[in-house]
């Protein structure tokens, strides 16, 4: 059956067009208003919204309502309260008031705070943000909301996302006023994140432990096949895939997410889907909800989307690339090279601070992307190395170096510039290169920031993003804003000289993969932050402090529990991948080892009951390499038990962590080495886990 796509399209969603039918035109009015203003919200428009919402609500079905909201976990939460309400004569009413919608009271004690909140004080608050919108999902109306403790410090990642597109609107409307671009009264960060993820068969899966505790596999010999051939990239779908695919593009259609692209991606088994972009809390809300319908679409069609970022070794691993950009309440893409002379400035402006900011905050940005998970990409040869450096591209950082040099611009065809005199440079853009190694690599209109990890949430990178480009406009405004308007293109052609002079060094556009880059980079004194434990002290640093916080993106404390919650995230993890992998080893692998090595020993006994004088040499000799492979694995396991018992007992959390980095993933890898040596030796029949060749292979 034919659906009808744009009907179907956000039909699950309190959108703008039934807002507009069903409240009265004054509350609509006044809702308008704080979305595109963020003015505060009257109570009397609050009961109109909160009527209008449950009336729209129920009509499509739900019974419940939840304040839905981001933890500092990577997950979403919720709490469940249907809509009755005793009306006093044993019967009831559907209810929801202003109030309800406007705020909720989750207990939170369970929620990680990082020591922000003792749990005494329980209490939690989560507040509507209706600039993203209220939708249906499992017959409950979902109303998205920040959520911050009983004092008043922000628990989750919406609320310092806010904080942080607030400021950096705030500094591009300042600068583009002291550009002479007054009629801009606003502007709003965008982003499309393209998400990478795996499908395996949930029967599959449900024999993996280490998928089903870690999300990832712990040992695995490689398949016969990888991805050597590049013939999964682009390929075509294979149909129970492409089932799967239409499925999940209707569940986020509905819900008013714009899936646009999918495709195969590098290795067996995993594919990819993005987003037409939107703004940053609307994107970062629905890479939330995608990546849940991505897994509850997967458990109808019989498997399961790993959205960890290494489910196998060998292979590719999963991340995400934030696209991103600012745009004007004109319309305009502040990153958009544009045409006219006037634009080209604003463009440079633009496109200078982020460079600045990038080069600034490299260590914050490589922070906003840690997690055990990701640590096994970054610089794996698969994804973008630790290091932060920018992609430009041969045209633009030739603009830059005759900008730097006082030079006139002509060496590319297309592109006429006439440097420091009347007009600033006129250029068409960048349309041919395509470097896939860089982690921050301007992309013809936007930046595309390729360090995320598939499974984390968006908003953190973001956050970063948004307040170090608008600490590097507020630098811009300080210094253009006492020179007088006939100065102004000389004071700003200057500035951006001083800008590019001062952070070119982190402007990149070879070939990151290659250990050349890796000691250039050292040597022009970038930040290699290749760990979890290596990057995360440097979030107290005293210039990360000072701008998150003069920005208020983060009290101190909010900012200490971030660190804390991260570092925290990171042992646990590690924790639990060398109890599942100790797990596997000691109650599977081994006893699959011995068994086989009994039925080896017994035929070669039956082989010489029968024949005495029969060899049997290849019976002894795999009785041997088990024998030295079992041995061996019990050796590293208890190197490996004793190692997280003291990792674990080490109070100080980042020398805990450090630990489970140095030495538990160590053990782990030596340990894993056997196992998969072992693994190569077993039959299927008795191999207690099935191996990558049917996890990859099988969809
Ligand atoms: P690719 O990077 O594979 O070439 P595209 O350039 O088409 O793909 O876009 C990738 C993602 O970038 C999409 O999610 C798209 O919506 C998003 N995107 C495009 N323009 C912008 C923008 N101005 N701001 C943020 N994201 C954008
Ligand atoms: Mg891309």
């Amino acid at each position: 059956m034919e659906k009808n796509i744009p009907e179907l399209y956000g039909s699950l969603v309190f959108n703008d067009r039934i807002m507009r039918n069903k409240l009265p035109k004054d509350m609509y009015k006044a809702l308008r208003k704080t979305i595109q203003n963020g003015t505060h919200l009257e109570l009397d428009v609050a009961n109109s919204v909160a009527v209008a919402m449950k009336e729209w609500a129920i009509e499509n079905g739900a019974t419940h309502y939840t304040h839905w909201f981001q933890p500092m976990t990577n997950f979403t939460a919720e709490k469940h309260d249907s809509f009755i309400s005793p009306a006093g004569d044993g019967q009831i009413i559907m209810d929801f008031s202003g109030k309800e919608l406007v705020k909720g009271e989750p207990d939170a004690s369970s929620f990680p705070s990082g020591g922000l909140r003792a749990t005494f004080e329980a209490r939690g608050y989560t507040a509507w943000d209706p600039t993203s919108p209220a939708f249906i999902k499992d017959r409950t109306l979902y109303i998205p909301t920040a959520f911050c403790s009983y004092s008043g410090e922000a628990l989750d990642k919406k609320t310092p996302l806010l904080r942080s597109m607030d400021t950096l609107n705030r500094e591009a409307v300042k600068i583009l006023h002291l550009l002479g671009n007054n009629e801009i009264k606003h502007i709003n960060t965008t982003v499309g994140p393209e998400q990478e993820y795996f499908l395996v068969d949930k029967n599959l899966y449900n024999q993996r432990k280490d998928l089903i505790f870690c999300g990832r596999t712990l040992i695995g010999a490689p398949a016969p096949k990888g991805q050597e051939m590049e013939d999964h990239y682009f390929g075509t779908l294979k149909p129970r895939v492409s089932a799967y695919m239409h499925d999940l593009d209707e569940e986020l259609w509905k819900l008013g997410i714009p899936a646009k692209t999918k495709h195969n991606e590098v290795a067996p088994a995993q594919h990819e889907l993005a987003p037409v972009f939107d703004t940053t809390n609307v994107a970062v809300d629905h890479n939330q909800l995608t990546m849940e319908i991505m897994k509850k679409v997967a458990d109808r069609h019989d498997l399961v989307c790993l959205l960890h970022e290494k489910p196998f070794e060998g292979i590719n691993g999963s991340g995400k690339h934030n696209n991103w950009s600012m745009i004007t309440d004109t319309g305009v893409n502040l990153l958009d090279p544009g045409k006219t002379p006037a634009e080209n400035t604003q463009f440079l402006v633009f496109l200078v601070a982020v460079i600045k900011a990038v080069d600034d905050y490299a260590d914050l940005l490589r922070i906003s992307v840690a997690s055990a998970g990701n640590d096994h990409r970054l610089g794996a040869n698969e994804a973008p190395p630790a290091v932060v450096s920018i992609f430009l591209g041969d045209e633009l950082t030739d603009v830059l170096r005759a900008i730097e040099n006082d030079e006139y611009f002509s060496s590319h065809d297309s592109v006429q510039m006439d440097i420091g005199a009347k007009v600033l440079p006129h250029f068409i853009k960048d349309t041919t290169d395509r470097n896939r190694t860089s982690p921050f690599a301007f992309t013809g209109n936007k930046f595309e920031f390729r360090m995320l990890g598939s499974s984390s949430s968006v908003a953190n990178p973001n956050i970063i993003l948004n307040t170090a480009v608008a600490e590097a406009l507020h630098q811009f405004s300080e210094q253009l804003k006492e020179v007088p308007a006939d100065r102004m293109e000389t004071a700003v052609h200057n500035l951006l000289k001083e800008t590019v002079t001062e952070h070119k060094r982190i402007i990149f556009n070879g070939n990151g993969y290659t250990d050349e880059w890796l000691k250039e980079a050292a040597d022009r004194g970038l930040y290699n932050l290749v760990s979890t434990p290596d990057a995360l002290p440097h979030f107290t640093d005293t210039k990360n402090k000072e701008l998150l916080i003069s920005h208020k993106i983060f009290t101190e404390p909010e900012l200490y529990s971030r660190y804390e919650i991260k570092l925290e995230n990171y042992v646990k993890t590690l924790h639990i991948e060398s109890c599942t992998m100790a797990e596997i080893i000691q109650k599977d692998l081994i006893p699959a080892v011995c068994t086989y090595m009994e039925q080896i020993a017994h035929t070669a006994s039956l082989k010489k009951a029968v024949v005495p004088d029969i060899s049997v040499s290849g019976e002894a000799e795999l009785l041997k390499k088990l024998t030295a492979l079992s041995e061996n694995m019990m050796t590293e396991l208890s190197a490996l038990k004793s190692d997280t018992a003291r990792a674990q007992e080490t109070a100080d959390l980042l020398e805990s962590a450090r630990m489970y980095q140095k030495t538990v993933l160590t053990d782990m890898d030596k340990l894993r080495s056997f196992a998969d040596e072992a693994e190569t030796l077993l039959p299927e029949t008795v191999l207690p886990y099935p191996a990558y060749g049917k996890l990859l292979f099988s969809v």
